[in-house]
């Protein structure tokens, strides 16, 4: 089934524990600060359950030919993931790009996981059976898992068992019969505070001595000694939608998620005490590949909202036409070009797995990765660029336009051609919570980091894949083709 946004709503109300200044939120969907991003998330769930999206957005479950969400649709040829890709772009667009870990992006994970039980079951045929199990769970149910897979920054210098508690980073304290306890934290938790599942594991990796927090699992969001505190959520000082529209609406709210002797049963458990297991989840499976794919698809629609807004900021005060603005344009264009380019190659060029399903290709997926994070923060300042101070020029908020004293002023002097004051300070508020308020730092920041550091991670993710081997072989033969000129007659 697909669950409508009242539904999803209605799951959120389970007496989770989460923590925001201080204090516990008793009811997640009353808080005024979460609201925004919870009602953007139902917004979704409609979008999904809607008639008219029913074949973009779903497929019959195998399991009760109900509808199901298209992110958990398991990609067994090139026009599943370009099924696949459509579903998320329907999503990303509704949000303008804004909501990275939207249900969609942890599905991947969980889908990449369940087409690979084999794996997990090199630990036991228990483990192959919980993946599979699971996924059909979250599918049949339209559940939304955020996730934690990096442990707290405390001393990156030393491994998981050599931090100064051993009870520091998320891990096994307790094995019983019926399942393990977990104690420790983990971290980022975007969405976690509105989530219904949350997955744990560590996708940094763990050396001998760190087989206590070498876990793959996952945990209803409301259990029992989970607690979440989150960080000031970027809504509760927005004035208006129309002063904030981004923070108003899309910040997800990340997490400190901490586990205070959280039981989890067996069958919740994927991996268990297996360090190389726990890495081979992420690589050796397409989760990782699925989990950015959505990422990127996400991503390309982002960009082209920047680029579109650009060009709307050029226009009201009529800079548009002019050589400068157009380079700019220009620049951003090859950027949105570049974005949803390298998602069609990677799937044009998936890779075939034996086991029957395709993965989308590493080469062009991690590319991707690290270069929209190095060229975000480019596409931001060409935004400030042909914003200047206009995007300073602005009211303090719409109350201004309120009071007859200065709103003859602001009608005045705060609009452009074709721009009435009200309409041309609606654009600029818009591209300030894009470029300049505390939301969009958060989202340079995510754009940086979403998919790990670009030194330390995605630039060695992208060495890997690409083939070394046949652009060493290229530059041999064109060696190989020349030598020492022959010796000139007579020396
Ligand atoms: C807005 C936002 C949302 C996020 N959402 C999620 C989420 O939903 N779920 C989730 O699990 N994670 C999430 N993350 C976390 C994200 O996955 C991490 O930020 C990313 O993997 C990098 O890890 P880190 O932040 O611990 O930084 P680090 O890996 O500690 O990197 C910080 C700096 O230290 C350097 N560094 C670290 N270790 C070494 C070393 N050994 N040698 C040399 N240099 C080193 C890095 O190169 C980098 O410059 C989110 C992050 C952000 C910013």
């Amino acid at each position: 089934m697909v669950r409508t946004g009242a539904e999803y709503i209605a799951s959120l109300r389970d007496d989770r524990t989460v923590y925001m200044h201080g204090e516990r939120v008793r009811d997640v969907t009353e808080h005024p600060a979460l609201q925004g991003a919870i009602r953007s998330i139902a917004g979704l769930y409609d979008l999904a359950a809607a008639p008219e999206n029913r074949t973009v957005m779903t497929f019959p479950s195998p399991a009760t030919g109900a509808p199901v969400n298209m992110s958990f649709l398991m990609p067994r040829t090139p026009e599943d993931l370009v099924a696949r890709r459509r579903a998320h772009r329907l999503w990303a667009d509704a949000t303008f790009g804004m909501m990275g870990r939207s249900p969609d992006h942890v599905a991947g994970f969980m889908t990449g996981f369940a087409l690979c039980p084999d794996l997990f079951a090199r630990d036991g045929q228990r483990f192959g059976d919980n993946v599979v199990r699971f996924h059909a769970y979250l599918r049949d149910h339209d559940l939304y898992t955020a996730y934690v897979i990096i442990p707290p920054h405390i001393d990156r210098s030393k491994p998981a068992h050599q931090q100064e508690d051993p009870h520091l980073y998320a891990g096994v304290v307790e094995e019983r019969s019926d399942g393990i306890v977990v104690t420790g934290a983990q971290t980022l938790g975007t969405g976690a505070a509105i989530s219904n599942e949350i997955f744990v594991s560590s996708i940094v990796p763990l050396g001998p001595g760190d087989e206590s927090y070498a876990l793959s699992l996952c945990v209803p969001t409301a259990s029992p000694g989970l607690r979440m505190i989150v960080r000031r959520p970027y809504a509760e000082t927005a004035p208006s939608v129309y002063d904030y529209p981004l923070s108003s609406r899309f910040d997800e709210t990340d997490a400190l998620v901490v586990f205070d002797r959280v039981f989890v049963p067996w069958e919740r458990v994927f991996v268990y005490r297996n360090t190389a297991l726990t890495r081979a989840q992420f690589y050796e499976t397409p989760a990782h590949a699925l989990g950015n794919h959505q990422a990127q698809v996400r991503f390309a629609s982002k960009a082209q909202f920047l680029a579109g807004l650009s060009l709307r900021i050029a226009e009201s005060i009529g800079v548009d036409k002019t050589p400068q603005t157009q380079t700019m344009l220009g620049e951003l264009a090859s950027y949105c070009a570049m974005a949803a380019g390298l998602v069609v190659a990677s799937e044009t060029e998936c890779v075939r797995d034996p086991r029957g399903f395709v993965s989308p290709s590493a080469t062009y997926l991690y590319a991707n990765n690290w270069l929209q994070a190095t060229y975000y923060q480019t596409m931001l300042t060409y935004l400030r660029e042909l914003a200047g101070s206009g995007l300073l020029q602005v009211p303090a908020s719409y109350k201004d336009y309120l009071n007859p004293e200065i709103a003859g002023d602001l009608e005045r002097y705060v609009r452009s051609p074709g721009l009435k004051s009200i309409e041309r300070t609606k654009l600029y508020k818009l591209a300030w919570d894009l470029v300049g308020s505390e939301f969009a730092g958060r989202h340079q920041q995510y754009e940086l980091f979403y998919a790990g550091g670009r030194a330390q991670t995605t630039s060695v993710r992208v060495y890997r894949a690409f083939d070394f081997a046949a652009a060493r072989a290229m530059v041999e033969r064109c060696l190989a083709g020349y030598d020492l000129p022959a010796a000139p007659p007579g020396s």
